[in-house]
């Protein structure tokens, strides 16, 4: 393998972006200020060396390429304080939480390389011939889920580690057997120059093919056109705007070959505040959701944005206590100056709508709203995400007004049911209607945290994300980069290892319709 050759444009052509924010930034590293955009040649080379790479890739025995996953996470962790003050530096988030997000990226990729020995995703089927049956034999016939090809990642602004150059989509990506060309994000360069050369250096001391892994800089408009408009890209994920999600969108689907994009957008992620909870925790409520809508400046996703409850004297108590407490939380820097001028753009705009009443003091930049139920359900901007530390109460005037405002939300990743005993029968409702809204329903938590598991689902309906059937979130992210192919009267020669007679890596298998573990 070639040193540097795959992470094309890491070091190249200027482009001026210039990516070491003056803000917090305390630490200065020997990586340079300016990064520079790929050329069109290096957006083919990075393409095809993934292309050639593709096939022994896919090939790789499930050990080798766990092992590979794991010396990813092993290189991240050498990087040490160099990668957690670059990345702090970069994005304004405090160095404790880029620690707690490299934590999150490491387990991530040790998880996968756990999914990836243990094999179930492969869904490997058999179902013996029966040349007996009458009137027809039964052929054989033998499935399994087999890697989709090289795979194009837009990389989060607002996860510089665990949604970024070795994040979620990358880890899963390489789990499946996929080759990965990362777009890096130009809000935080360095950190994606940093753990782009440690996955390269994961590769190469595990012996992986050349073109496993490339990461590209530059805009998205035209190194990330040129990439996603590519025959050899197979798969594409976003994370950012619903404007440059559906925009790229548009390009996959109009591609002579479209392929599947998976991109997540804006999601409000409704939080339905029920009675009996507030009669007796009206103070404790307002406190989680204080931390919840501030929590990385509101910049989560997952964000809190639209609270819904019924008028009463203890949502009146909830309301004074959330404003109090929002109006008490400092001024934090935001990723960007674009994030944090669209924050600025969306809050004001929010704020100008007939009958929106701001609780909080305008000039602090926490912020809680709000309209009544009526005027809410008619004015589409209020139903917009605004990517930050902002919330919307929409006050309703009886539990029925209420079932009709979670009736006329849009698909969204999670909703958020708050309740105590005595709401037993009014959350039932609301449920009923948000599981055909949401990915993820939850009871009497934040809907900020997303746990990386087994059971997790992150997505959602459109506009939540733009195919509500995966996650980017959790072990099942790995389908997102597998199709399923069917062997019929193969030689056993010529089957997949993984297909044939016998289970030479020890996987579970479905024969004759029963798993065999
Ligand atoms: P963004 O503007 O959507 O950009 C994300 C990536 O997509 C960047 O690499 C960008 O490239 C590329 N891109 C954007 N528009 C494109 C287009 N029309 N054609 C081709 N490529 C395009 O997101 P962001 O910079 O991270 O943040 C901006 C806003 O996105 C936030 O204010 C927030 O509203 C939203 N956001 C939402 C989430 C969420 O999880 N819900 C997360 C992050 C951001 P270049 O910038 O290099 O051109």
């Amino acid at each position: 393998m070639i040193e540097g050759a795959n992470i094309l444009g890491y070091s190249l052509a200027k482009s001026g972006h210039v990516i070491l924010k003056a803000k917090e930034a305390s630490t200065q590293n020997e990586l340079p200020f300016d990064f520079f955009a790929a050329t069109e040649d290096e957006i083919e080379k990075a393409v095809q060396l993934a292309k050639d790479a593709a096939y022994a890739y896919a090939q790789t025995e499930p050990e080798k390429r766990a092992q590979f996953l794991e010396s990813i996470a092993k290189e991240i962790e050498n990087l040490g304080s160099l990668l957690v003050e670059r990345a702090s530096a970069e994005s304004g988030l405090p160095q404790a939480r880029i620690e707690g997000e490299r934590g999150r990226t490491c387990n991530q990729l040790r998880l996968f390389a756990e999914v990836v020995r243990e094999g179930s995703w492969i869904e490997a089927t058999i179902d013996l011939a029966n040349p007996n049956r009458t009137p027809l034999p039964k052929p054989d016939t033998r499935k399994m889920f087999t890697s989709i090809g090289p795979v194009l990642i837009f990389t989060a602004s607002n996860f510089p580690l665990a949604f970024s150059t070795a994040g979620g989509d990358t880890a899963s990506a390489l789990a499946a057997g996929c080759p990965v060309i990362v777009k890096a994000h130009e809000a935080h360069l360095g950190t994606n120059e940093l753990v782009a050369k440690a996955i390269m250096r994961a590769a190469q001391k595990t012996g992986m093919p050349e073109g496993v892994f490339s990461s590209l800089n530059g805009d998205g408009f035209k190194t990330g056109e040129q990439l996603i408009k590519h025959k050899e890209v197979k798969a594409v994920t976003f994370t950012g705007s619903y404007r440059g999600g559906m925009a790229l969108h548009k390009m996959s689907q109009e591609r002579e070959e479209p392929v599947p994009f998976f991109a997540e957008m804006g999601s409000i992620n409704p939080v339905i505040i029920c009675s009996g909870i507030l009669k007796n925790n009206a103070e404790e409520v307002a406190s989680t959701y204080a931390s919840s809508i501030t929590m990385g400046v509101g910049q989560f996703c997952t964000n809190p944005g639209l609270l819904i409850a019924v008028s009463s004297t203890e949502l009146d108590h909830f309301k004074d206590s959330l404003s109090q407490q929002l109006n008490g939380v400092p001024m934090a820097p935001m990723l960007t100056a674009g994030i944090e001028e669209h924050f600025i753009n969306g809050k004001t705009k929010a704020l100008s709508q007939n009958h929106v009443d701001c609780l909080t003091d305008e000039s602090k930049s926490s912020t809680l709203a709000s309209i009544s139920a009526k005027k809410f359900i008619g004015n589409p901007v209020l139903h917009e995400e605004i990517f930050g530390p902002m919330s919307l109460l929409v006050e309703c005037e009886s539990e029925e007004e209420r079932l009709v405002v979670v009736e006329n939300l849009k698909g969204q990743l999670t909703g958020t049911i708050m309740a105590n005993e005595s709401d037993q029968l009014i959350a039932g409702q609301i449920a009923q209607i948000l599981e055909n809204k949401v990915g993820r329903i939850i009871w009497n938590n934040p809907p900020t945290g997303v746990e990386v598991c087994h059971a997790m689902h992150h997505g959602g309906p459109f506009p939540a994300t733009t195919d509500s059937r995966f996650t980017s979130v959790g072990v099942s992210a790995i389908k997102r980069f597998a199709r399923p192919i069917c062997y019929q009267n193969f030689p056993e020669s010529l089957l997949p290892i993984v297909l044939r007679d016998q289970n030479e890596f020890n996987i579970p298998r479905k024969v004759d319709g029963d798993w065999i573990l």
